[in-house]
């Protein structure tokens, strides 16, 4: 099974990207998880996509394009995988497409999480996450028991770096200008599933379980 998530940031994708990989047994494959990790080793490619990231715009086409393209070939992919926050641009679906292509390979169901811009940038700016097991908090939606520390495993919560007001807003008019076309681009292809992003995450899940079922 081959997915793809769009959506704007915040919507709730990567969330629910990393429930649907675990229920279906396939990889997550976060372009953002794995640029953040780039940044922190201080690789080349981390070098060259720090400032992008901390400005809120996007990292170049061919970065992200070379990374999925070495991922998916990742033993791990063989049964199938999750795009997480890839594509976002046409030029990104376009190459995707070709790679598959050249692959016999094709997207299976392409889920878009469609959310309201203001409701995003208070949910993203209230948001951490556990730098140990990665579970995800809210401070007016999922607050801790005790303030900084994970409920799960005991871990310290941390901020990403672009989850600022004045990045987020950048973040969501490179959404706009950039990554929303692909909404029409996926549906001219036939396999775009549109689900609210709004709704409970609960709901959201059990909506995609759906469509996936
Ligand atoms: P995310 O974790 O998906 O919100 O991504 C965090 C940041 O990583 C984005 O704001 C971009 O700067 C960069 N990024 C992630 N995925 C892509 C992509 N497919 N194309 C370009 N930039 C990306």
């Amino acid at each position: 099974m081959k997915l793809l998530f769009m959506g704007p940031p915040g919507a709730g994708k990567g969330t629910q990207a990393r429930r649907i990989a675990e229920k279906y047994g396939i990889p997550q494959l976060s372009t953002g998880d794995m640029l953040r990790a780039a940044v922190k080793e201080g690789s080349d490619i981390g070098l060259k996509a720090k400032a992008v990231m901390e400005s809120g715009g996007l990292v170049s086409d061919e970065i992200v394009i070379g990374i999925i393209a070495d991922r998916t070939l990742a033993a791990d992919c063989a049964g199938g995988f999750l795009l997480d926050g890839f594509p976002r641009t046409v030029a990104q679906a376009e190459a995707l497409d070709r790679m598959l292509a050249e692959r016999r390979h094709a997207i299976d169901h392409v889920i878009d999480l469609a959310a309201d811009s203001e409701a995003l940038v208070r949910r993203i700016t209230g948001r951490s996450s556990c730098a140990g097991c990665g579970e995800g908090y809210h401070n007016e939606f999922k607050k801790p028991t005790h303030v900084g520390v994970c409920d799960k495993c005991g871990g310290q919560l941390t901020q990403r770096a672009d989850d600022n007001e004045e990045t987020v807003r950048n973040r969501l008019d490179a959404y706009q200008r950039q990554t929303a076309p692909l909404i029409d681009y996926y549906r001219r292809q036939g396999n775009l599933k549109d689900v609210d992003g709004m709704l409970p995450m609960d709901e959201v899940f059990d909506a995609i379980c759906a469509i996936l079922d």
